[in-house]
């Protein structure tokens, strides 16, 4: 077996892994990284990147339906169909050059990449199955952990022939005629919004009393309403059992213990993902856990000296900007810069429609939390952008302290909001008061309107409501 030395071996090639090794090559750590699979890991593969395509596709055709019966914007079109194969090409073309771009930029920045599955011998050595069938001992100072998370299975209903994770739903070859999701979170509801506006029959199953349970129930209401208005069947407090016989369809018990079978031709299952724990004998390490996650400080480090780790396989949130910025904080402190993980609030945008954004604290957790604050909302039926643009639903809200007027959170809903996130986190990281915001200029008209006029009216003194 040959041996190779490195000062720092990143394992796992996704947003967290591969920002972390740019950064370390960047600033002079000879690094290398090993990659399972393809490069850009489970965002650029098989998550954000091809998850959002199919929701553009997704919206454009049923914008085009609509457009088809009756549209008051007097555009008239003549029977819309949809090539999904097509589609699926344009969707995987964006994947190919994505990632084809993050293999260039650890290249040009001097990061060895090596295609290969790791197994962990030690805190310093790894052993790599490597693509080219070749074995290679890598051995290295710093480790950093970056193996990303896998979708939860249910006993019940595993994966498998029908029944699908997130990956299997955006590969369908077809649309299905009847398409059952259960877990009505963030995957849940992007894929069966999307499936549902390419033509899908879609129902859904979910645990808990709502849609979206980790958003507030002012918040999730629009997209509540929304779903109802595109004619997803909703079966809320309700679990799946299993496969009903002969696998064309999945058998639901419901709170009130009456079990019933919804036909499906696809089952997709999104109840969660999971640390990337098992398989790749990280457990010899016996490293320090949070739960199910490999736990770290805010520099990253793992229980065990040089044994660092990042990404979804830290534990929530996992989402990719989470990743991406502890890979930087890892990248940098490996280069003997200190540096912390500790930002003021992570967003958290669900792009359903319409999309869902909330950044720092609600009103509701800041009062637990002992802080006496206040909170107003700015509808977008008042709001110019949003009406030219057909989407009057949702509103902002800000949430600051009512003492100084200390921004503390922001939520949003509506169309187009997940580009709110960015204006939502300046505001809060760089410690912005209701004034300041209030009196910036916002540029006219656009929705960004919306976030200067809560502002104002959390002082009492809107101008458009
Ligand atoms: P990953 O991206 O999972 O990368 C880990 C990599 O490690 C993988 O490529 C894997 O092959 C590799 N690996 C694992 N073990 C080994 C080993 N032993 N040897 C070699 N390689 C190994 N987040 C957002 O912020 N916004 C979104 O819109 C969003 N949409 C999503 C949609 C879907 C359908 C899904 C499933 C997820 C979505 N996420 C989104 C979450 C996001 O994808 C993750 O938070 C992010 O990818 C985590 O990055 P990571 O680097 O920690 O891990
Ligand atoms: P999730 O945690 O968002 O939602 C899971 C849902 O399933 C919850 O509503 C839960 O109550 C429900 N549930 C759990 N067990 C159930 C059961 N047995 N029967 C019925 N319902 C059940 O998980 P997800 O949708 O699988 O997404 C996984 C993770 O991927 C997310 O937490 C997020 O970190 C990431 N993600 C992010 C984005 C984004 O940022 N836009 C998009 C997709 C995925």
């Amino acid at each position: 077996m040959q041996t190779k030395q490195t000062t720092l071996l990143v394992v796992g090639g996704g947003p967290g892994g591969y920002v972390a090794a740019i950064r370390a090559a960047q600033l002079g750590v000879p690094t290398m990284l090993v990659e399972g699979e393809a490069l850009g890991g489970t965002c650029l593969n098989v998550g954000c990147i091809p998850s959002k395509a199919l929701i553009h596709v997704a919206e454009q055709f049923d914008a085009t339906r609509r457009y088809a019966g009756n549209s008051p914007l007097g555009i008239h079109v003549d029977k819309p169909r949809i090539e999904l194969g097509q589609a699926m090409g344009w969707k995987n073309g964006i994947v190919d050059r994505l990632t084809g771009g993050v293999g260039a930029l650890l290249k040009k920045n001097g990061a060895q990449v090596v295609r290969g599955w790791a197994t962990i011998v030690d805190g310093k050595t790894v052993d790599v199955k490597a693509a080219s069938g070749e074995d290679l001992r890598i051995q290295c100072e710093h480790l950093l952990l970056a193996t990303g998370s896998e979708p939860v299975e249910l006993k019940a209903v595993p994966f498998g022939g029908n029944v699908v994770s997130s990956t299997g739903a955006l590969a369908f070859s077809e649309v299905p005629k009847r398409l059952v999701v259960v877990g009505a979170g963030y995957i849940g509801l992007e894929l069966g919004f999307a499936w549902r506006k390419l033509g899908a029959e879609v129902a859904i199953v979910e645990a808990t009393d709502r849609v979206l349970p980790t958003y507030d129930e002012e918040l999730s209401r629009p997209v509540l309403a929304a779903l109802k208005r595109l004619g997803v069947t909703l079966h809320l407090g309700c679990t799946a059992e299993g496969l009903a016989e002969g696998g064309k369809g999945l058998r639901v018990r419901s709170r009130q213990a009456d079990e019933f079978v919804l036909p499906a031709d696809q089952v997709l299952v999104a109840v969660g993902r999971r640390p990337k724990t098992r398989g790749f004998n990280l457990e010899s390490l016996q490293l320090d856990m949070a739960g199910n996650a490999v736990k770290v400080d805010d520099q990253c480090r793992t229980s065990m000296r040089n044994v660092w780790a990042i990404g979804d396989l830290t534990g929530e949130p996992m989402l990719a900007h989470r990743a991406m910025a502890q890979g930087e904080v890892a990248a940098e402190c490996i280069a003997g810069h200190r540096k912390h993980f500790a930002p003021l609030a992570i967003p958290a945008v669900c792009f359903t429609d319409p999309e869902v954004v909330a950044v720092g604290q609600t009103g509701e957790q800041a009062s637990k939390a002992g802080i006496a604050c206040q909170s107003a909302l700015f509808p977008f039926a008042a709001n110019g952008r949003a009406m030219s643009l057909e989407g009057t639903e949702g509103f902002v809200r800000v949430v600051a302290r009512k003492d100084n007027h200390l921004i503390l959170g922001w939520q949003a809903v509506g169309t187009g909001v997940s580009e709110l996130a960015a204006a939502f986190s300046y505001a809060i990281e760089m410690g912005a008061r209701l004034e300041d915001v209030g009196g910036i200029i916002h540029a006219h008209p656009t929705l960004g309107e919306a976030v200067q006029e809560s502002a104002l009216r959390a002082l009492g003194r809107a101008l458009h409501i």
